[in-house]
Order: structure tokens, then C-alpha cells, then sequence
């Protein structure tokens, strides 16, 4: 390619992102280019199928948090399959003193609960009641500690927070890494008198498909990735590329890149970023210095995700979507996923698939380990977590990210100012990708597709 030829839209990254803004611009008819450094699409989504067990090992489940991941599906329909989280998979675990407590679905369970102070119990009837906060930048265990009490911040939002961020409640801002949360009480004036009345209120044809439930493909993510793929056509996609460059050119972007020793050139009306922020510096390197500061300095938290098959699981009975170990217990892993309770043919009959997670933002040293005292920690932990006579895993895989989670703490304001006000400087220069609206797969579709709406109504 060079620069004669010309492209409606550029794409750099084939994940999520990525693959929801080419589909949505292929449902529109409108051309694009997807250019990505790997040799498969995905980006960090990645199935894998080895002596009966199928495992993942980028995300393992996403949740229906939006429209438009459903969307997906729907427009993918006999290329790949949703699927939900098996109806035993519903139970999820905390651990409190070392035994793991189902975390209260109903009324009468929120009563009988260990995990909670009685005292928080017995304030979470005077929540409804309670001011508003003022202040924008107030942290998650600000906001918790003030409307419902120290015992659901350790024991509830602490893990939950590790299991979607690997996170620090800390240093995260609801305003930003939580903003549904964060809106109850600004529109409602109470987390449970904002829940209650939003359930009364007429849902949109599109809200209804919001069910919150926890989903996966049928066969693995990387189903997902390839059936997007497949759909917006293979021939618009360059994978094994390097060093993709930008830089303005009239009204239009010249956008260069390597492949097996070559340059390719081509103008683009449209270009839009999905890979991470430390990436923009050397993508754009027209842009000041000044604003890619407020861009890049963005904290990312590292992680070990670690896959553990065995063919007879003797541990504890897998009886629901996982375990989540608040930092409060001071132990070396963060949580368990049941990935054979929560989805078909994961592992062979009798046999359990389980996903661990080490590190985040609280415990990154541990990331530092190598292979083997990782294997160790591992074995120790999940030996006595799940109360297995013997440590006998058929598969033991290691995963490391040193750039997994964004998180949304309280630099996020100026970072998205600062992506707008790029974005308003240069006509069709679109910066997405994880770094803004939302960290989950649900939100990726989502902003795949307001990507492909800004670009079809320019
Ligand atoms: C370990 C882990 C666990 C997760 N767990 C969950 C979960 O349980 N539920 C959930 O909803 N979400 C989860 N997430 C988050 C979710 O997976 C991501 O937000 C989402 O998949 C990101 O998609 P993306 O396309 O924005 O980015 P990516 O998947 O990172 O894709 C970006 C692509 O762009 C390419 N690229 C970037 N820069 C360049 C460049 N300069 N040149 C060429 N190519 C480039 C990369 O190669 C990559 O393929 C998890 C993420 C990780 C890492």
C-alpha cells in the first residue's frame, strides 16, 4: 500500500474495541482498515483448548452491562453463541476469617450474614436517609464507609472491586470508575432508593437487554473475537504490523506502518486508537508532550492469571461463580473462578477448570515472583482455599500482565478532557480503547459502536 490509496477509516487494534467499531461501520457499509502488531484478533481475549479443558487466559467472564454487547450476538448469530452463566453458577464467595460466606442475596440471608458488623446492618436502614456527598472526587471508600459502613466496604465492595479492577478502593473514584454507583446517589440520594425506584422506571427496547447477567461464548471468548472477525472481513485486516504511525495530512491522516520489512502508506478520513494510553506517545507523535502526559500517566494494574485444570476435582464443592479474598485477609491470591460451574465443557467430566488471580494494584510485588514460587504460592494456597487432600492440577498455565487493568482514579477527569479536547482539534481522530468508558467487554461494544456512529454521521 502506499499513498495513493486511501481508506475511510483506520482502526489500530484488533480487540474488542476494535472488532465492535469495524463490525458496526461494516453494518453500515462504510470501509476500514484494522491494523494490529499480533497475529491474531482478540487482543487480550484468548480461548485455549488443550486435553479437555478449554480456558482463558485474558478475560473469563464479561457481564450484560450493555446493549450492545447483545447486539453483537445477535448480528453474529450462527457464527458464535452467547452463553449465560450456568443457574448453579450464582453463588458468589467471600472469604472472612479464612472460611468463604456466600455473599446475602435476600433479605433474610443480609440479616443472618457473618460477613457484615451488626451495627453496619442495623445503619444500612438509616441509608436511604442519609446526605448527599459533595464532594466529586470523594474515593469508593469514602463513598462506602459514609453511606453504609466500614464492614460493606472490607467484606463487600473491597473484593468486588479486586474482582473487576484488581484494584484499591482507595485510590478508584466512583465518579469515574463506578459512575451508575456514583449517579444513584447524586440522581437518587441513596444507593437503595435509587435501586428501588430504577426498577419502576419504563425500560427502552435496548435497556431490557441490559440483564446484568454474567456471559461468555459458547467455546471460549476467543469465539467472540473470530466470529467479529470473520463478519467484517477478513481481507480488512493487517495483522503482525509494526510501529504504526499517524500524522496529520490536510484533512485527512497519513497513517505508515511495517510489515515484514516493508513501509505501507495510506490516508485515512478516520483514525481510531484502541490500544493502550503509554502507547499514543509513538502513534502520534505530533501531539504535545503537555496533553500526552495527562493521557499517559494513566495507572495500569499488573497481574498473574493463572489456570489450574484437573481431571477429578476432590476439593470443595464448586457450587457457584467463584471466591473473591478481600485484601483484609491479608492472603496471596485474589479470588477463584469456577470457569466448569459456570460454563459448558470446560473440563472433563468430573474434573474442574479454575481461574486464579494474583497481584493488583494492593499486592504488585507478588507479580515479581518467578514461574516456579509462583507454582508454589499457587499450590499452597489453592490447597487449603479449596480444601484439596492432594495438589494434583493436570494444567497449570501462568499468564502474566504487566499493564492489565486501567484504573479510574482521580487523574481520570483531566484525561478525558484532555482526549476531547484532541479529539476536537483533529476532525476524525478518535482515541478509545479501554482508557475511557469503561474498563469491561460490555463497555467495548458499546464504545465500538459510538465510534462507528461518530465516524458514519462526520
Ligand atoms: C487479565 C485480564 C482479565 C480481564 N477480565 C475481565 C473480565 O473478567 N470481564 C471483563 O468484562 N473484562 C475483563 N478484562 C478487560 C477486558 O478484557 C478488556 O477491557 C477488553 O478486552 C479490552 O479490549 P480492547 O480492544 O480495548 O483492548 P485489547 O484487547 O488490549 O486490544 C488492543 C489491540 O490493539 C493492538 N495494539 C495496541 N497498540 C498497538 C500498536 N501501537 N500497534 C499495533 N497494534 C497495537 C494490540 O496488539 C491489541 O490486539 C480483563 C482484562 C485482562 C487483561
Amino acid at each position: 500500500m502506499n499513498t495513493n490509496e486511501s481508506i475511510h477509516t483506520l482502526i489500530i487494534g484488533a480487540g474488542l474495541t476494535g472488532l465492535s467499531t469495524a463490525h458496526f461501520l461494516q453494518k453500515a457499509g462504510s470501509n476500514f482498515l484494522v491494523l494490529d502488531r499480533n497475529s491474531h484478533p482478540g487482543g487480550v481475549i484468548q480461548t485455549h483448548t488443550e486435553n479437555g479443558f478449554v480456558y482463558e487466559t485474558g478475560p473469563n467472564t464479561g457481564v450484560i452491562g450493555s446493549s450492545e454487547i447483545v447486539e453483537l450476538f445477535e448480528d453474529l448469530q450462527g457464527l458464535c453463541e452467547l452463553e449465560t452463566a450456568n443457574e448453579h453458577a450464582q453463588k458468589r464467595y467471600i472469604l472472612k476469617n479464612g472460611q468463604w460466606e456466600p455473599l446475602p442475596s435476600g433479605l433474610m440471608a443480609g440479616i443472618k450474614t457473618p460477613l457484615f458488623s451488626l451495627k453496619d446492618k442495623f445503619r444500612l436502614l438509616g441509608e436511604p436517609f442519609r446526605s448527599k456527598g459533595k464532594n466529586p472526587h470523594e474515593s469508593l471508600s469514602g463513598l462506602v464507609k459514609r453511606r453504609m459502613g466500614q464492614s460493606f466496604l472490607d467484606y463487600a465492595i473491597d473484593p468486588f472491586i479486586i474482582g473487576v479492577y484488581a484494584g484499591d478502593p482507595d485510590i478508584l473514584i466512583p465518579k469515574y470508575a463506578l459512575p451508575k454507583l456514583y449517579n444513584l446517589e447524586q440522581d437518587y440520594g441513596s444507593f437503595i432508593g435509587g435501586a428501588i425506584k430504577k426498577q419502576f422506571q419504563k425500560k427502552s427496547e435496548a435497556d431490557k437487554k441490559i440483564t446484568r447477567k454474567v456471559f461468555s461464548a459458547k467455546g471460549g471468548l476467543s469465539n467472540l473475537a473470530h466470529a467479529l472477525y470473520e463478519k467484517a472481513g477478513k481481507e480488512n485486516f493487517r495483522f503482525n504490523i509494526a510501529n504504526p504511525t499517524v500524522q496529520p495530512n490536510g484533512k485527512q491522516y497519513k497513517v505508515s506502518w511495517q510489515h515484514e520489512g516493508e513501509t505501507h502508506t495510506i490516508l485515512a478520513s478516520n483514525v481510531v486508537f484502541t490500544g493502550s494510553s503509554f502507547e499514543l506517545p509513538e502513534v502520534y507523535p505530533f501531539l504535545p508532550k503537555n496533553d500526552l502526559d495527562k493521557i499517559t500517566n494513566l495507572l495500569y494494574a499488573k497481574i498473574i492469571e493463572i489456570t489450574l485444570g484437573f481431571n477429578r476435582w476432590e476439593g470443595i464443592d464448586l457450587d457457584g461463580f467463584g471466591g473473591l479474598i478481600p485484601s483484609k485477609e491479608k492472603r496471596d491470591v485474589l479470588g477463584v473462578l469456577f470457569m466448569s460451574t459456570l460454563f459448558e465443557d470446560r473440563a472433563p467430566k468430573d474434573g474442574a477448570l479454575l481461574t486464579v488471580f494474583m497481584g493488583g494494584i494492593r499486592n504488585e510485588k507478588i507479580t515479581e515472583l518467578s514461574d516456579e514460587q509462583v507454582r508454589e504460592v499457587v499450590k499452597r494456597e489453592i490447597a487449603d482455599l479449596m480444601q484439596l487432600p492432594g495438589f494434583q492440577a493436570n494444567l497449570f498455565k501462568i499468564t502474566r500482565y504487566r499493564q492489565a487493568i486501567p484504573q479510574y482514579e482521580v487523574s481520570s477527569g483531566v484525561r478525558f478532557e484532555t482526549i476531547e479536547k484532541i479529539e476536537k482539534q483533529y476532525p476524525g481522530l478518535l482515541l478509545g480503547g479501554n482508557m475511557r468508558d469503561g474498563i469491561g467487554m460490555a463497555d467495548r461494544a458499546k464504545q465500538g459502536k459510538m465510534l462507528a456512529e461518530l465516524i458514519i454521521n462526520r
